[in-house]
């Protein structure tokens, strides 16, 4: 019996039932899906929405959130208290990131991250 290539309705070449090609570019497409549900998934465990975030930010202020969770002080990660609001502590994530705490006297609790530009216009007199 001879095996020859068969011409697939895709336009590859191949051999069997279905084109091999298509059918790893199928599971390949399949996979990543499947890794961007998963990563949509580690949203829902954080404390405040980071969803809009890239994806280096996100991983970079769970971190910080993870330290404030188990009671690290701010400080320990460059956090610094807002010149016109002493209640809001400013902690940067990446050189384009900072996370906004509320102090409420006995904890410390997450807010936002926002962007330098939007933080710069949350400034008065900006
Ligand atoms: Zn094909």
């Amino acid at each position: 019996m001879s095996r020859r290539k068969k011409l697939f309705p895709c336009g590859h070449k191949g051999y069997g039932q279905r084109c091999h090609l298509c059918a790893q570019k199928e599971q390949q497409q399949e996979q990543r899906k499947q890794e961007k549900e998963d990563w949509q998934l580690t949203f829902t465990a954080d404390p405040i929405d980071l969803r809009h975030l890239p994806k280096n930010v996100v991983l970079k202020a769970r971190q910080i959130l993870a330290g404030l969770a188990n009671h690290q002080d701010y400080r320990t990660f460059h956090g610094k208290r807002l010149r016109h609001d002493r209640f809001i502590i400013s902690i940067p994530v990446t050189r384009h990131y900072r996370l906004l705490c509320r102090d409420q006297g006995h904890q410390v609790t997450p807010e936002e991250v926002i962007s330098h530009e939007d933080y710069n216009v949350c400034k008065p007199g900006h």
